[in-house]
C-alpha cells in the first residue's frame, strides 16, 4: 500500500483522465489524497480519493479576468503557477510533513506539485493530458506569430520568475524544465505509442497509456446512410457562421448529420434546418461517435481520441497549436484529411472524400484496435505503483541532437566550397551573397532533413 498525494490545475481536461487513475489505485489498496479545487470535489470523492481544497490559494479574479483566462499565453500562465506555489508554500510543506507520500502524480501544468515533489525528493510521476511534448514533436504545433514571441520572450521570464522560489527551498530548475517533457521524468500519456508523434524519441519514462475513453460499445455503423457528426468541442463553439456552411454543403448529400453546437449558442441563428440535420447544444459523443462515418471535429485531443476508439474517420478543422499537433497526427496516419479549405465547397469535398476513400476508414478502425489493446488505468496505476522508473534504451534525443552537429559540419562544408567556386569562377566581389544564401536556408534544410535523419537514428538504436 502506497501513499499517493495528486495534483492538478484547476481545469476539467487535465482532471479527467486522472481521476479514473484515482479510483483504480484505491483498488488496489492504496491511498490518495486529491490536492484539487472545489468545483472538483463531488467527482473525486466519488473515486474513494480525500479531497484536499486549495481554492484559498488562487488569486480571486473578477468576471472579466476569468474571461480573458481563455487568452493567456504560456508565460503568462507559468508565472501565476509559480506564485500559487508560493502562496501554498507553507501549507504544503505541513501536508508533506504529514502525509509523507510515496509519489507524486501531478499534471504536467501544475507546477506546485511538480517544484513540492523535488523539493521534498518524493518520486514524481507526471499527468500528460495532451501528447508529450519534447524538442521534435513540438514542432507538430503551429504556433501563431503571438505564442511564438511568447516563447522567445517569455521563457526569459519565467526564469526570473523562478528565482523567487529560490528563499523557500525550492531546487534550482531552468524554465523549459518545469514546461516540457523530458526524457528523465516519469510520466503517464493518455494515448497509444502508435498515436503519439516521435514516439520513439521518449524513453521507457514514459508509459503510454492510451486514451482515457471507456466505453464498452464497440462501433456499430450499419444503417441507411452515413452519418455525418460535427463538433468544435466545449471550449471555443459558439461558431454559427461555420455550422451554417457545414449545413449548406451536406443538405443536399445523402447523409444524416448532427451538429453539437454547445450551450452557449442560440440554435435558432442556424435558421430553418434541412430535413437530414439536427442540432444540439450537447449530445453523447461516444454515443453518436459509435454509429458515425466522418466527424468533423476541432481536433481537441478528447475529440480526436474517441473518434478513433470508435473507428470514425475525420474531416480535421484544428483551431489552436495543440489541436494541429493532434491533427496532423491523425492526417500522417491516414485517418483523416485536414479541412486546408473551410468553405460551402471545401467541406463537401473533405467530407466526401473522407466518406468515400476506404483507406480513412481503415485508418481509423487500426487505431480502434490499437487504442483498445493499451494498458488503460490499470497501467497507468501500476507505473504510478511501482514509480520511479529506470530507463534502459538509448536516449533518442541525444542520438538525435548529435546528428545536426554532423549535419551543420557537412552543410557548411558544401557552402564554403559553393563560395569558393563562385569566387573563382564568377566574381570575388558577390561571393558573400553565396554565404548569406547558405545562412538563410540552413534552417529550412535542417528542418526538411530532420525526418529523414531522425528515421535513421530510430533504425540504428532504437529497441526492436
Ligand atoms: N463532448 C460531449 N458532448 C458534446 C460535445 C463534447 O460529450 O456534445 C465531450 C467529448 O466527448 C470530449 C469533450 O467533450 O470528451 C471535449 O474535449 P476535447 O478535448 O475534444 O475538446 P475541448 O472541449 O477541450 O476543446
Amino acid at each position: 500500500m502506497k501513499k499517493i498525494a495528486f495534483f492538478c490545475i484547476p481545469a476539467h481536461g487535465h482532471h479527467n483522465p486522472m481521476l479514473p487513475v484515482a479510483a483504480e489505485l484505491i483498488k488496489r489498496g492504496n491511498q490518495v489524497r486529491f490536492y484539487s479545487f472545489g468545483e472538483f470535489k463531488d467527482k473525486i470523492e466519488a473515486t474513494g480519493a480525500q479531497f484536499i481544497s486549495c481554492d484559498k490559494y488562487l488569486p480571486e479574479l473578477t468576471a472579466e479576468e476569468e474571461a480573458a483566462l481563455k487568452s493567456v499565453t504560456i508565460s503568462q500562465m507559468a508565472i501565476q503557477d509559480i506564485r500559487i506555489t508560493i502562496n501554498m508554500n507553507d501549507f504544503l510543506e505541513q501536508e508533506f510533513k504529514t502525509f509523507k507520500p510515496d509519489v507524486v502524480y501531478t499534471d504536467s501544468a501544475c507546477f506546485w506539485g511538480k517544484l513540492n515533489a523535488w523539493k521534498f525528493d518524493v518520486p514524481m510521476v507526471v499527468s500528460t493530458s495532451t501528447f508529450a511534448f519534447n524538442q521534435l514533436s513540438s514542432k507538430y504545433m503551429k504556433n501563431s506569430p503571438k505564442e511564438l514571441s511568447d516563447m522567445i520572450f517569455g521563457l526569459p521570464k519565467i526564469s526570473k520568475e523562478m528565482k523567487t522560489l529560490e528563499p523557500y527551498g525550492y531546487p534550482k530548475k531552468g524554465a523549459l524544465e518545469l514546461v516540457q517533457s523530458d526524457n528523465n521524468t516519469d510520466s503517464v500519456v493518455y494515448t497509444s505509442r502508435k498515436f503519439q508523434p516521435f514516439s520513439e524519441s521518449f524513453s521507457d519514462h514514459y508509459a503510454f497509456v492510451g486514451p482515457s475513453v471507456f466505453s464498452k460499445e464497440m462501433p456499430h455503423k450499419d444503417k441507411e446512410r452515413p452519418l455525418v457528426y460535427i463538433s468544435m468541442g466545449t471550449v471555443i463553439n459558439d461558431r454559427p457562421d461555420f455550422y451554417n456552411k457545414c449545413i449548406d454543403a451536406l443538405k443536399s448529400l445523402n447523409v444524416d448529420v448532427i451538429i453539437s453546437c454547445g450551450k452557449e449558442m442560440d440554435i435558432d441563428k442556424l435558421g430553418a434546418l434541412p430535413e437530414n440535420v439536427k442540432v444540439y447544444p450537447y449530445v453523447n459523443q461516444l454515443e453518436v461517435l459509435a454509429k458515425a462515418d466522418a466527424f468533423i471535429t476541432h481536433c481537441g485531443m478528447n475529440s480526436v481520441s474517441e473518434s478513433l476508439y470508435m473507428a470514425t474517420p475525420l474531416v480535421l478543422y484544428p483551431q489552436t497549436a495543440e489541436q494541429f499537433a493532434v491533427a496532423r497526427s491523425a492526417e500522417e496516419n491516414g485517418a483523416g484529411v485536414m479541412l486546408k479549405d473551410d468553405s460551402v465547397e471545401g467541406i463537401k469535398k473533405a467530407v466526401q472524400e473522407v466518406l468515400n476513400n476506404s483507406s480513412y476508414v481503415k485508418a481509423a478502425q487500426e487505431f480502434c484496435d490499437d487504442f483498445r489493446s493499451c494498458s488503460g488505468t490499470a497501467g497507468a496505476a501500476e507505473f504510478i505503483e511501482n514509480a520511479p522508473h529506470k530507463s534502459e534504451g538509448v536516449d533518442i534525443i541525444k542520438k538525435f541532437n548529435s546528428t545536426n552537429g554532423i549535419f551543420q559540419l557537412i552543410y557548411w562544408l558544401i557552402a564554403s566550397t559553393l563560395i569558393l567556386l563562385f569566387g573563382f569562377f564568377i566574381t570575388w566581389n558577390y561571393a558573400w551573397i553565396v554565404g548569406l544564401v547558405a545562412g538563410i536556408f540552413n534552417y529550412k534544410v535542417q528542418t526538411a532533413t530532420e525526418k529523414f535523419r531522425y528515421k535513421k537514428v530510430v533504425e540504428k538504436y532504437a529497441k526492436k
